[in-house]
C-alpha cells in the first residue's frame, strides 16, 4: 500500500491512487515520475496551468510584503481584485472569502438581507457545495441524505423548464438561484430563454437573481462571466475555482444596482481578501484576455469534433458513456491521461484554458483509444 493510501486522512474522496509532487502547464508529476496530462485542472481550478508565471510571481511578491492583516484594515491586492471583478461584471460590489461554498452561503444570506424574504427557488440535479446552506440548495437528494435537518426554505424547479420554475416560486422567495452550466450535476447548460425567465420571475417577485459562477466563471466557458452569453444581467454572481489559479479563493459579486444590504457586522471571514490569495488572483483576472478566451472557444470545437456528443460550454465540457464513467476514468489514468467523472456515466473534462491544439488532440487521441 502506498504513503498516500496509508495516511490518516478521513476518506471523503475516493482518491486514485498517486501522489503529485509538481506541476508544469498541463502536466503533472508524480512521486514515481511519471508524467500525466490534466484534463482535470483541479475541477476547474487551475485555468492558467500549473505553476503559471503571472499568479506565480504576484503571489512571491505579495509573500515577501504581507500574508494577513484581518478585514479591520485595507490591504492593496484586496482592493485591486474588487476593481478587477467589478470592471469586468460593469459595476459590483465584492465580499472575498476562501471557497465556493462560502461564496454560495453569502450570496443566501445576503439575497435574505436584501429582500427580507428567506425563500430560494433552485435546481434539480445542481450543486452549489457541501456546506449547510449550500448542501440545501444542491438538487442532489443523495448529497442531502444523511445531513439533516437542512436550511428550510428551499424550493426545487427542472433546469431549462420555465413552468417548473414558475411552480416552484413562492410568495417568500428571496433568490432564484442558477448554475449557468450544471457543472458536478453532470454539465447540463441553461439555456438562454430560461436564464432570461428567472431574471423575469426574479424581478416579479422582488427577488435576486444569483448565478452561481464558481465553476463557469473566469472564462472557463469561453467569457469572463458564463451570464454574458446569456444576454442576462444578474443581481448577484459567485466566483471561487479559477479565481486564484488554485489558492484558495471565493466571492460574492453583487450588482451595483442591487447593493446596500450588508452592513458592518453582518457578515465576515477571517481569511477573505487574503493579500496573497488576491494578488495571485489579480493577475489571474488580466491573464484572461481576448486571445485565451478564443483560444477557450477552439479547444471546445476541437473537442466536438472528435467528440460529436460533448455537450457544455468552452472547456467545462462532458462526455456521455456507454459503462461505468469510473472506470474510463482510470483506463485514460493508466494511459497517462486525467479525466473526471460528473454522474455515473459521464466524464468531464475542464483542462487548463492555456492547453494548445497538440496536447489537447493527445489527450482526446487517448479518449477515443480508451472509449473505443
Ligand atoms: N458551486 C458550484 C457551481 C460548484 O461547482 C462548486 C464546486 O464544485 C461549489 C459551488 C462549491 O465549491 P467549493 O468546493 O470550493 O466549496
Amino acid at each position: 500500500m502506498s504513503t498516500a493510501v496509508a495516511a490518516p486522512v478521513l476518506p471523503t474522496y475516493a482518491r486514485q491512487d498517486v501522489t503529485f509532487v509538481s506541476g508544469d502547464g498541463v502536466w503533472l508529476v508524480a512521486d514515481t515520475g511519471d508524467r500525466y496530462l490534466d484534463l482535470v485542472a483541479g475541477v476547474a481550478v487551475v485555468g492558467l496551468g500549473h505553476c503559471h508565471p503571472a499568479p506565480r510571481a504576484a503571489a512571491q511578491v505579495q509573500l515577501g510584503q504581507l500574508w494577513h492583516t484581518s478585514n479591520l484594515y485595507w490591504t492593496e491586492p484586496m482592493a485591486e481584485l474588487a476593481a478587477r471583478l467589478s470592471g469586468r461584471f460593469g459595476g459590483a460590489q465584492a465580499f472575498f472569502c476562501n471557497s465556493g461554498a462560502e461564496a454560495v452561503e453569502s450570496a443566501i444570506k445576503y439575497a435574505r438581507k436584501a429582500t427580507g424574504r428567506p425563500g430560494i427557488v433552485a435546481l434539480e440535479g445542481s450543486f452549489h457545495g457541501r456546506t449547510m446552506g449550500a448542501l440545501s440548495a444542491t438538487g442532489q437528494p443523495a448529497k442531502r441524505e444523511a445531513f439533516g435537518p437542512l436550511v428550510p426554505g428551499v424550493t426545487f424547479a427542472r433546469l431549462n423548464d420555465v413552468e417548473s420554475l414558475v411552480a416552484a416560486a413562492r410568495p417568500d422567495t428571496g433568490a432564484i438561484l442558477l448554475e449557468p452550466v450544471q457543472g458536478e450535476g453532470g454539465v447540463h447548460p441553461a439555456k438562454a430563454e430560461f436564464v432570461a425567465a428567472a431574471r423575469t420571475l426574479a424581478d416579479e417577485l422582488g427577488a435576486l437573481l444569483v448565478l452561481d459562477e464558481v465553476q463557469t466563471g473566469v472564462g472557463r466557458t469561453g467569457t469572463f462571466f458564463c451570464f454574458e452569453q446569456l444576454d442576462v444581467r444578474p443581481d448577484v454572481v459567485t466566483l471561487a475555482k479559477g479565481l486564484a489559479n488554485g489558492l484558495p479563493i471565493g466571492a460574492l459579486l453583487v450588482a451595483d444596482e442591487a447593493a446596500g444590504a450588508f452592513v458592518p457586522g453582518d457578515h465576515a471571514s477571517t481569511f477573505g481578501g487574503n493579500p496573497v490569495a488576491c494578488a495571485a488572483a489579480c493577475a489571474v483576472v488580466d491573464e484572461i484576455t481576448d486571445e485565451l478566451l478564443s483560444n477557450v472557444r477552439a479547444r471546445e470545437q476541437q473537442t466536438r469534433d472528435s467528440f460529436p456528443n460533448a455537450r457544455g460550454r468552452g472547456l467545462l465540457l462532458a462526455i456521455d458513456v456507454d459503462g461505468p464513467a469510473a472506470e474510463v476514468v482510470s483506463s485514460a489514468f493508466e494511459r497517462g491521461v486525467l479525466v473526471c467523472t460528473a454522474g455515473e456515466r459521464t466524464i468531464r473534462l475542464t483542462p487548463p484554458l492555456t492547453i494548445t491544439t497538440g496536447e489537447l488532440d493527445s489527450g482526446l487521441a487517448v479518449l477515443q483509444e480508451v472509449l473505443a
